[in-house]
C-alpha cells in the first residue's frame, strides 16, 4: 500500500471509528457517559435513554459517516466537483431510508432547514443562508483526501462551493475548511504537528466565504482550545472540552473541541476518538472529525486492526476503492 493510502485510509477509517465510538455516548451529558460507560474503552451499543442511537449496536456509524461518503462518491462522480442538485437529491435519499429503519438520527439543523428551501423552490445560493452548525465540517473529510493542500486557496474555494447548498456561512466554512486542510496536510505526509499552520490559516480564509453570521472567531478559539488544554490530563482536558470549549452542534465549539482532542493524542487516532467519544454532546461529529485529521496524519496502519475489522463489518463498509478514486482526482489536480 502506498503511503498516501493509507493515510486516506486513516482518515476515513479514523472519521468512521470516532463515529461509531460516539455513537452511544452522543447528547448525553460528561457525568452520563461516565455513569453509563466508565472510561469508554471501545464501541458499545446505544443505550435505551439515547433519543438518538437507542438500539443501534456496536460498532455501527451514524450521519457523519454516511454523509462523508454521500460526499465522497458525488465527488468522485462529478470530477472533483459536487452537483448541488445531486448533493440534496442524495440527502433527502439518506433521510427517508434513515426513517423506514426506524432512526433517530436524522438530518442536523442546516442541512434540513436548507433541504426544505430547496424543496419550496428557494434559488440556488440561498438556501445555506443560516447553516451554521457543524455539518459541513463533518463530512468535508473526503474533500481533503481529494485535493492538495499545497494551494490552500483553491482547497478553501472547494469547500466553500461544497457548503454552498446547506452551510453557506463564515462559520461554518471556517469549521470545514479547517478540517479539510488538515486531513489534506496529512494526506502529504505532515504530522497533526505540522498541519496546524494549514489548518488555522484555513480556518481563517474559510471565516470570510459565504454570508455572514454572528458567531465567535472559528480560528481564534481553535488556537485558543489548543492553549487552553495543553498539558492537561485526559480528565483535565474532558472537563475543559466539556465545560469551556464546548461540545455542542455549534461549529465553533465542535470543531475547536476536536482540534483540542486531537491534539492530545497526536500519533494515536484510536486514543483520540476514545477521549472525544467520552466527552458526550455531540460526541459522534467530534471523534469523527478528530479520528479524520488525526488517522490523515497517521495512516490506517496506526489503527489497532480489531476496532478497524468491526466498523467495516457491521457497516459493510468497503473504504479502499473510494479512497484510491479520491486519491486519484487528487493526483490529477
Ligand atoms: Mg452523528
Amino acid at each position: 500500500m502506498t503511503e498516501s493510502l493509507d493515510r486516506a485510509l486513516g482518515a476515513l477509517y479514523g472519521l468512521a471509528a470516532g463515529d461509531a465510538l460516539g455513537m452511544p455516548t452522543q447528547t448525553l451529558s460528561r457525568r452520563r457517559v461516565v455513569e453509563l460507560f466508565g472510561a469508554l474503552d471501545g464501541f458499545r451499543a446505544g443505550p435505551p435513554e439515547n433519543e438518538v442511537s437507542a438500539g443501534l449496536p456496536a460498532g455501527h456509524v451514524t450521519d457523519d459517516t454516511d454523509q462523508a461518503v454521500i460526499v465522497a462518491e458525488l465527488l468522485v462522480e462529478g470530477g472533483g466537483r459536487v452537483d448541488p442538485d445531486a448533493f440534496a437529491a442524495r440527502l433527502l435519499a439518506w433521510q427517508e431510508r434513515i426513517v423506514a429503519a426506524g432512526s433517530g438520527d436524522l438530518l442536523g439543523p442546516s442541512t434540513l432547514r436548507a433541504l426544505r428551501l430547496v424543496a419550496e423552490g428557494a434559488s440556488a445560493g440561498t438556501t445555506g443562508r443560516w447553516g451554521d452548525t457543524n455539518g459541513a465540517a463533518m463530512r468535508v473529510t473526503p474533500l481533503g483526501v481529494a485535493m492538495p493542500a499545497t494551494d490552500l486557496d483553491r482547497l478553501c474555494a472547494s469547500v466553500g462551493d461544497l457548503d454552498r447548498l446547506t452551510h453557506d456561512t463564515t462559520v461554518a466554512n471556517a469549521g470545514a475548511c479547517a478540517v479539510a486542510a488538515v486531513v489534506s496536510a496529512g494526506i502529504d505526509g505532515a504530522t497533526y504537528t505540522e498541519a496546524m499552520p494549514a489548518g488555522l490559516l484555513a480556518a481563517e480564509w474559510g471565516g470570510r466565504l459565504g454570508h455572514h453570521v454572528a458567531g465567535a472567531d472559528v480560528r481564534r478559539r481553535i488556537g485558543w482550545a489548543l492553549d487552553l488544554t495543553r498539558g492537561a490530563t485526559d480528565d483535565e482536558l474532558l472537563d475543559l472540552v466539556d465545560g469551556l470549549v464546548g461540545t455542542s452542534v455549534a461549529t465553533q465549539e465542535s470543531v475547536p473541541a476536536a482540534f483540542a482532542v486531537a491534539a492530545a493524542a497526536p500519533h494515536d487516532p484510536w486514543r483520540a476518538t476514545l477521549l472525544a467519544a467520552r466527552l458526550g454532546g455531540d460526541s459522534d461529529t467530534i471523534a469523527a472529525m478528530a479520528g479524520a485529521m488525526v488517522g490523515a496524519c497517521t495512516g490506517l496502519s496506526a489503527l489497532p486492526p480489531a476496532p478497524v475489522d468491526t466498523v467495516r463489518r457491521v457497516n459493510a463498509l468497503r473504504f479502499e476503492t473510494l479512497a484510491s478514486a479520491l486519491l486519484a482526482l487528487r493526483s490529477r489536480t
